[in-house]
């Protein structure tokens, strides 16, 4: 698949068109970003792993029913995807506090959440996606109602699916950030679900598997990524086809 004209380079993927207007490549580069771009670093292999980590989760959500973006691999740190007409939003369900939550709410770190919660943001960084809710979507004609129903819904299912997932792989999916496009009349689940874009704590130990580890400092961001992908049995030696 040839890679025609960069449409858009984000904080860590880039999307380029192809010779067919419905489909894109996605780039996951290495470059990894917290505090709305003002963390900024390159993290060896990290866009090879999530690249393959997203198509893997991708693949399984299309098992289980869940219309994606996700056509096939290109390469190590390549995807081919529909071109969805992006909606500006972010869903988050979160099943234990943490986060900004924790921050705005002034909730106790690590608690529960029973049932689980759900939050839209506006992706706009130069107002640090600010929290939204359904009237603005509305308002703004972001999203139609119906679109707003399936993305709550959809972004539900995803928990659950997800949740079991990383439960039977000694993990906690704490929390996590979905988007959704326009294709054809139906919405699909686009942009990509990897560590970078979701919390996933060892179920005994609590260690933190995912961004936190750099938006923390902590060290070791890419080798709990590929921890995360070797117990979920995702191949990372895999060769493409
Ligand atoms: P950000 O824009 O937050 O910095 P990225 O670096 O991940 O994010 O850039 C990826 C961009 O591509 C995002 O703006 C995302 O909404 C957009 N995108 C994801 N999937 C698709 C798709 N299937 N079609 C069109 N755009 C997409
Ligand atoms: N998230 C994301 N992109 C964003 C904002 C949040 O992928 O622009 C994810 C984040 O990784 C976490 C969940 O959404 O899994 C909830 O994030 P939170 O609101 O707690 O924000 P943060 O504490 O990361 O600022």
């Amino acid at each position: 698949m040839e890679k025609g004209k960069e449409l858009y380079s984000g904080k860590a993927k880039s999307v380029f068109e192809t010779t067919d207007p419905t489909q894109l490549v996605m780039v996951f580069r290495d470059d990894t970003s917290a505090f709305d771009g003002i963390k900024v670093e390159k993290l060896n292999r990290k866009g090879m792993v999530n690249n393959r980590f997203s198509a893997f989760i991708m693949d399984q959500l299309e098992g289980a029913g869940v219309a994606t973006h996700h056509e096939r691999l290109l390469s190590e740190t390549e995807s081919l995807v529909k071109r969805l007409d992006m909606i500006p939003v972010e869903c988050v369900v979160r099943n234990i506090a943490t986060g900004s939550l924790c921050k705005r709410l002034g909730v106790e770190d690590g608690i529960d959440l029973t049932p689980p919660t759900f939050e839209f943001f506006l992706k706009n960084d130069d107002l640090h996606d600010p929290m939204i809710n359904e009237y603005h979507i509305r308002s703004f004609n972001w999203a139609s109602q119906s679109e707003i129903d399936v993305m709550i819904e959809r972004t539900f299912e995803v928990n659950d699916i997800l949740t079991k997932m990383f439960s039977a792989a000694g993990m906690l999916l704490v929390d996590f950030k979905l988007e959704y496009g326009r294709f054809d009349g139906a919405l699909l689940l686009g942009d990509e679900f990897t560590p970078d874009g979701c919390r996933l704590w060892d179920t005994d130990t609590r260690k933190k598997l995912d961004k936190d580890r750099f938006r923390r400092g902590l060290g070791g961001v890419v080798e709990a990524y590929e921890e995360v992908a070797m117990r979920l049995g995702v191949d990372l030696g895999q060769p493409i086809a």
